[in-house]
């Protein structure tokens, strides 16, 4: 027991410093609450074994070394949690017993914002600070950044002397998309959710970006320094908070007890995705503020409140049909064909089985009901199977044909899925490929979509990229549905598509392992089509970021004569990736003087390159000749030179928005 209790405070603290102080959680939020749970059970039980340092004792920290501290006037707390209804109805019963005085004890529950805590500190009825929740007692002092806010109040309506108001800055979900719209444009970091959007947004060292990020606040608690107000409900300081201005979320609702508590987190868990925010459950506090005074806090969290949380939605629905598909790499896998059923938000009528392996492991049939989710709220996968059908079924057997052009399928070396093998002429892998090629991230050719690629292969127009450019207005009238309007307007998009930038085109390839990041790194190293396309026979593998996996699926890609042979037929007929031109003056980093130290998240070889690439110096020691140090995890002593000397320590997400033309303060 022991040795768990020490792995696990390990394990929960190494993903504590990824998702507070990196936002980037190596782990879902349920996998992390399972492994806390235990330890905390474990701890409880062994209470010999709990580590000095354990993180069931103390509130996440997000403290990182940009801003400067503040302590809180009053700590800010975590919450406890539970997935179960049954959970919540043992915390009211314990609070019961314990007030058996009182006979009917109000709760007030409130949707769980998903973002990040702050506290903003008001004098004589003026915002002096902003700052986040940090380990609770210290947090950064943010509050310029929280100036920026449009739904904070840089000053209250009424008159208080002092106050501490407490909510969560998030980033709604529209604002969200745009953001990492932008980011993709630019060729910026994506944010995994909204969440850390709104967390790498807030702590930015430079206002200004967090100004265009569009972050908001919802306002749920206010501590009064002035004690002579007559507030005696939680209800009564909601609706005081609204009064001096604050931005409230209107969800919130009294229940007279736990069972109309519970009515309201089932009615959210359904509801929350009609929602333009994020939240990830329902908190529940005891009305009255003299009940609360009285349960008071444990380390963590406060003993007068709890928080329900959204479990990751799954459903169940039985499977029609099991068919087999096969992708633009040749790779077969099979997908269950459901009775449509609503779930995370969409109807979902097909989900993934991965491979055959995993139908066997699942013991999966037609006929059978099952129990799907969203992995990650967005790709539907089957679970488990809840009940096997009545009527005996055939075992399903994996293919030994290709069900599109009857080749025989066949494994490959140290991978689960069947092959097809029929690359050039299988018609699954030339639909694949072509709606590879005219999607977003590639030639992005507006209008042409499944149903028109559907279509021409069939019809026997198209059997490859390149025959999408000899396409004639009239080839594309005979296709059902398409009248000349339409067919101009589609001719007019694949035509218009021939000058793509080099990354996307390196990317419409479909190169095996080679996706948008790859081909982005490719193309910002090599620059050009042939300086890439000469370099793959021998220097590929020097490519920073690349492995010798996608080194060698590279190798073998430019080695096929029938690859070959498309490339030059695509240039013929006029389709030119942009060279990448840098003039030395539009260099975004010309002249400046950087310092590397800590760990990034790729070599600090490839860093140094970038750097120099886009103008900069990279030098080894911090004088006052630096501009910047780029600091990654575990710094070393060049930060606390730097800050004796005031350089600019910026982290990985700031030296991105610095390359990406936004300027760090
Ligand atoms: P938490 O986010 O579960 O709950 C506490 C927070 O809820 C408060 O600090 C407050 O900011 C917020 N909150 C939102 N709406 C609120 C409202 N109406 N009233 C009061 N508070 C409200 O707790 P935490 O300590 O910040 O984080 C722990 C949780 O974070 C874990 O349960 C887990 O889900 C997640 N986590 C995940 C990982 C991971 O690797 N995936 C790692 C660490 C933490």
């Amino acid at each position: 027991m022991q040795k768990r209790i020490q792995e696990l405070t390990e394990l929960i603290t190494k993903y504590n410093r990824a998702y507070y102080e990196q936002n980037a959680p190596l782990i879902s939020d349920v996998e992390y609450d399972v492994l806390f749970k235990e330890l905390a059970a474990l701890e409880n039980e062994y209470p010999e074994f709990r580590l000095a340092d354990s993180p069931t004792e103390k509130v996440g920290s997000d403290i990182s070394k940009g801003f400067s501290e503040y302590k809180h006037k009053t700590r800010l707390y975590s919450l406890d949690n539970t997935y179960s209804y049954e959970d919540l109805r043992k915390w009211y019963e314990k609070i019961q017993k314990q007030f058996s005085n009182i006979r009917e004890i109000e709760l007030v529950c409130e949707l769980k914002i998903d973002g990040l805590a702050v506290s903003l500190t008001y004098e004589n009825s003026a915002l002096t600070v902003g700052a986040t929740r940090g380990d609770g007692i210290v947090g950064e002092n943010i509050t310029e950044n929280i100036k920026t806010i449009k739904t904070i109040p840089p000053q209250l309506k009424k008159n208080v002397t002092e106050l501490d108001a407490r909510g969560e800055i998030f980033m709604p979900k529209s604002a969200f998309e745009k953001l990492n719209n932008n980011q993709k444009k630019n060729n910026g970091k994506l944010f995994a959710n909204p969440r850390n959007a709104a967390a790498g947004s807030l702590r930015q060292l430079n206002p200004k970006i967090t100004a265009e990020r569009e972050l908001s606040m919802f306002t749920y608690a206010g501590i009064l320094g002035d004690k002579n107000y007559k507030i005696e409900t939680h209800l009564e300081m909601l609706e005081f908070l609204k009064g001096l201005g604050f931005n409230l979320n209107p969800n919130y609702k009294v229940c007279k007890d736990i069972e109309e508590a519970i009515e309201y987190c089932k009615y959210w868990d359904t509801e929350r995705y009609n929602l333009d925010y994020a939240t990830d459950g329902v908190v529940i506090k005891i009305n009255r503020l003299d009940i609360e005074t009285e349960l008071g806090y444990t380390s963590r969290a406060p003993r007068w409140a709890t928080a329900f949380k959204f479990p990751p939605e799954e459903v169940s629905t039985t499977v029609k049909d099991i068919q087999v598909n096969v992708g633009r790499t040749g790779a077969v896998t099979p997908v269950a064909i459901l009775e449509p059923v609503y779930v995370s938000g969409s109807t979902v009528q097909r989900a993934t089985l991965h491979n055959f392996e995993e139908i066997k492991r699942l013991g999966i049939n037609v006929g059978d009901t099952v129990l799907i989710k969203k992995a990650a709220e967005i790709i539907p996968k089957v679970i488990t199977v809840l009940e096997h059908s009545s009527e005996t079924m055939k075992e399903f057997l994996p293919p030994d044909i290709c069900p599109f052009c009857k080749s025989k399928l066949i494994p490959v070396e140290g991978e689960v899925n069947l092959y097809c093998p029929n690359t050039f002429f299988c018609p699954a892998q030339i639909k694949g490929k072509l709606e590879y090629w005219v999607s977003k991230d590639c030639m992005d050719i507006d209008g042409v979509g499944t149903n028109l690629i559907s279509q021409l292969v069939e019809k026997g127009y198209v059997t490859n990229p390149a025959e999408l450019y000899k396409l004639r207005i009239d080839d594309l009238m005979q296709l059902e549905l398409i009248a000349q309007k339409s067919a101009q307007n589609i001719f007019d998009a694949i035509q218009g598509s021939k000058k793509p930038d080099l990354s996307r085109f390196i990317n419409a390839l479909g190169i095996r392992h080679v996706g948008k990041e790859t081909s982005e790194l490719i193309a910002t190293k090599f620059q050009t089509f042939e300086n890439f396309q000469n370099a793959a026979c021998d220097s590929v593998k020097q490519i920073d970021g690349i492995g010798e996996k996608i080194a060698n699926s590279i190798i073998d890609f430019f080695a096929n004569e029938t690859n070959i042979k498309l490339i030059n037929e695509l240039f013929e007929l006029g389709v030119k990736p942009k060279e990448i031109i840098m003039e030395e003056s539009e260099k975004p980093l010309l002249n400046q003087v950087f310092v590397i130290t800590g760990t990034l998240s790729n070599t600090r070889d490839f860093f140094e390159k970038r750097i120099k690439n886009l103008g900069a110096k990279v030098s080894s020691s911090v004088s006052k000749n630096t501009n910047y140090v780029l600091m990654g995890e575990n710094p070393g002593s060049k930060v606390d030179k730097a800050r004796t000397l005031g350089v600019k320590i910026i982290s990985e997400d700031e030296f991105e928005n610095l390359v990406s033309g936004s300027k760090v303060n």
